[in-house]
């Protein structure tokens, strides 16, 4: 059975045992879910967790360094950005649209403030400041994927500029890291199965049906509009001639347990090793596919246009074009700044709603539900990212053959 299938059976059997639990026997959830599901799906989700930083790091020198002297580096991220800010506007113009069309903020009930966490959101130059590392160790230790990406590459960058036997040491190191990494990943695989049903159930259990009434419409239309972006990447992947079909299979395993673990981090991993068998070049993969996982969360920036928008019209805010722009500005950068860990994509909506001079308090409504549709905004996160490597090597594809 396929890694994909186990997940699947694990998803449902998780939705299904969940809810009984939650219908039936309301007593056993408390310590069922302390002592069994809560304490199992953690550790699946720290056991995934603690090959994630040692293969961004690794992937990324080797990928850096397999391009050496070839100019594609420079290329490859510039394509890359190019493509991540195009497609992740579509992205949250399509969460903004969808918003307005269905006006969920209408049928929800405001309730009074004084209950959201308003923390405030991070300044754009401090946050530009903050992703310059200054400590390797503390970077790699505290998992900030960002840093680990900015000291991958100029590892690899001095590599490069260095000679071979004075590098070889250090690369075999690397090279048999790697391998040791992807081992380490097909042992914590086997428990994947158990692990997303114990967080899946754990869910379910806890967060009942009732909750879902009140904010039906916002749950509904934040799910219809991440489909909608997934029907445009198959749409997209189609006209690039990319086998779409290939792509769904190859990355298959990496969206269900993206959906299953709610952490694009956790299903880096995954990803990798479904860009393979997706039929993208080992060169392109190891640096697209971690590159992309620091950077590009199309179903954070969907969730933050949709949710400002259902805050205007939640406390009556009108929609003026001054704000919606800000809106769609301040998604975009949040949306490349969202950690992939569960409940990033809450924390960063202070960012959003300040920049807008929204009412935190919004937050208060939605973090309630906001589990439910993480597992499809972090499906989509990775979905997004790995579209965009195929795109990338559709492109390099395109290059090749035009000078071949
Ligand atoms: N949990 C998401 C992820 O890992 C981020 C989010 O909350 O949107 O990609």
């Amino acid at each position: 059975m396929s890694l994909s299938t186990r997940i699947f059976i694990a998803l449902f059997a998780g939705i299904v045992f969940g809810g009984l639990l939650n219908l039936l026997a309301p007593g056993w959830i408390a310590p069922l879910d302390e002592y069994v599901l809560s304490p199992v799906g953690e550790i699946f989700l720290r056991a995934i967790q603690l090959i994630v930083v040692p293969l961004v790091f690794v992937a990324l020198v080797i990928g850096v360094t397999q391009l050496k002297g070839s100019g594609h580096i420079a290329r490859y991220t510039t394509k890359l950005m190019s493509f991540y800010v195009v497609t992740s506007a579509f992205a949250i113009v399509i969460g903004i649209l969808v918003a307005i069309t269905i006006r969920p903020g209408d049928s929800a009930e405001p309730i009074s403030s004084g209950d959201a966490d308003a923390n405030e959101g991070q300044p754009l130059m401090e946050w530009l400041v903050s992703i310059v590392p200054s400590n390797p160790f503390e970077s790699l230790a505290s998992g900030n994927l960002l840093q680990v990406i900015i000291i991958a590459a100029l590892v690899g960058t001095a590599i490069n500029l260095l000679q071979d036997e004075q590098t070889k040491p250090f690369m075999n190191f690397i090279e048999s890291t790697y391998e040791i990494v992807q081992k380490i990943l097909g042992l914590v695989l086997i428990i994947a199965p158990i692990g997303v049903f114990s967080l899946i159930a754990s869910m379910v259990a806890t967060q009942g049906f009732g909750i879902l009434a009140n904010l039906a419409v916002y749950i509904l239309g934040l799910i219809a509009a991440i489909f909608i972006m997934i029907a445009l990447y198959a749409l997209l992947l189609s006209v690039t001639r990319a086998n779409p079909k290939a792509f769904f299979k190859g990355f298959m395993p990496a969206f269900t347990l993206a959906f299953g673990t709610a952490s694009s981090n956790a299903a880096l991993p995954v990803a990798m090793d479904g860009a393979k068998k997706a039929g993208l070049d080992e060169q392109i993969s190891r640096f697209a596919i971690p590159f992309g996982t620091a950077l590009k969360r199309d179903g954070a920036g969907i969730l933050q246009g949709f949710n400002a928008i259902f805050v205007a019209q939640l406390f009556g805010v009108e929609l003026t074009f001054t704000l919606v722009l800000t809106i769609f500005v301040s998604a975009l950068l949040v949306s490349f700044s969202t950690a992939g860990v569960p409940g990033a994509g809450i924390i960063m909506m202070t960012t959003v709603l300040t920049a807008a001079g929204l009412p935190l308090e919004g937050i208060a409504i939605v973090a309630g539900i906001d589990r439910i549709t993480e597992g499809f905004r972090t499906m989509l996160n990775v979905l997004g990212n790995a579209a965009n490597a195929t795109l990338l090597q559709r492109s390099e594809d395109h290059r090749l053959a035009k000078k071949g």
